[in-house]
């Protein structure tokens, strides 16, 4: 069997034509643009390519974007405030703080300090235990980008067994959470998980989020099933390779998604949707 290679990049189009269309009614109907606000700590490289990419989707779907650059030795109560006049300003309705903080400052403070209705990156507890409970919660975006896939690609997960590799905060939990929603009978695996290719073996869906390049292969997969590569690995003579061994998994599974143009892209424009919600939820207040 020759797996077929999902189009993470077309599908981000279609997602960002019916976006586009949708943050025009909220413009048409709310006289102004979702403002969304991208805090950003000192150079990381990886961050600042990021911050660039959503300002350049959010430009492309219609949503006001811009990015706050505070010195990297900004102090713990400097930006505690900062993210509190963001909270308080009402032009602005959806919050990113890029990752990694520098050492000095906290992850949990950030988390705790984002208004949960401007979390559009579903880092608070608030949302995170909403997400749990099942309520309405704003996710984190990725595992979001997850959901978005399999269900534009129509594959099933009522009564499926999916695994999970990775427990992160970020993205392993959070998507055997949504997975769990959908029926699907969900094991989790990290680091200390033994016999890891049995259990990989029994999944209808595979997901990787580990950040270990080329780590899932052929004989990890059961036959057509479909295996999508959260990961992003920096090639050593530059580039990006994913956590799945694609030529060698493409034998077995029954769809693939390829690292670059698989979840990558759609990362943003969950996170950009969500900051459209938000915008309709604070301007209905
Ligand atoms: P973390 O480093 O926070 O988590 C990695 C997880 O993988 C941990 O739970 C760890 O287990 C587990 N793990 C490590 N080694 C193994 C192993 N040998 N077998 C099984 N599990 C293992 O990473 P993130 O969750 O933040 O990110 C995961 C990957 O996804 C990274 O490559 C990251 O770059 C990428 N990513 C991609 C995004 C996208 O938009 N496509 C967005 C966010 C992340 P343990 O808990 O035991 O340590």
């Amino acid at each position: 069997m020759v797996a077929s290679i999902i189009d993470g990049k077309a599908l981000s189009a279609e997602m960002r034509v019916e976006l586009r269309n949708d943050v025009q009614r909220y413009i048409e109907s709310r006289g102004q643009a979702p403002g969304l606000v991208i805090v950003r700590m000192g150079g990381d490289a990886a961050s600042g390519v990021y911050s660039k990419a959503i300002l350049r989707i959010a430009n492309d779907v219609g949503v006001q974007a811009r990015l706050d650059q505070l010195p990297e030795d900004t102090a713990s109560d400097a930006l505690r405030a900062a993210l509190q006049r963001l909270n308080s300003d009402a032009s602005v309705h959806g919050i990113i703080v890029q990752m990694p903080l520098p050492a000095h400052l906290s992850q949990q403070m950030v988390a705790e300090t984002i208004a949960p209705e401007k979390d559009i990156d579903g880092i608070s507890p608030h949302n995170a235990g909403n997400l749990l409970l099942g309520f309405p919660s704003l996710l984190p975006s990725t595992s979001g980008a997850v959901m978005e896939v399999l269900a534009r690609t129509h594959t099933p997960l009522e009564g499926r067994r999916v695994v999970v590799l990775g427990r992160s905060n970020v993205v392993g939990k959070p998507l055997a959470i949504l997975l769990l929603q959908q029926h699907a009978t969900v094991t989790i695996c990290h680091s200390r998980t033994t016999n890891l290719s049995e259990i990989t073996r029994e999944a209808d869906v595979l997901v990787a989020a580990v950040g270990r390049a080329n780590m899932v292969t052929a004989e990890m997969v059961r036959p057509g099933a479909t295996v999508i590569d959260v990961g992003i690995n920096a090639k050593p003579g530059g580039g990006i390779t994913g956590d799945v061994d694609l030529e060698s998994v493409r034998t077995v599974a029954g769809a693939v998604t390829p690292t670059p143009g698989g979840v990558g892209p759609l990362t943003n424009v969950v996170l950009l949707k969500q900051c459209l919600q938000t915008a309709w939820r604070q301007s209905d207040k």
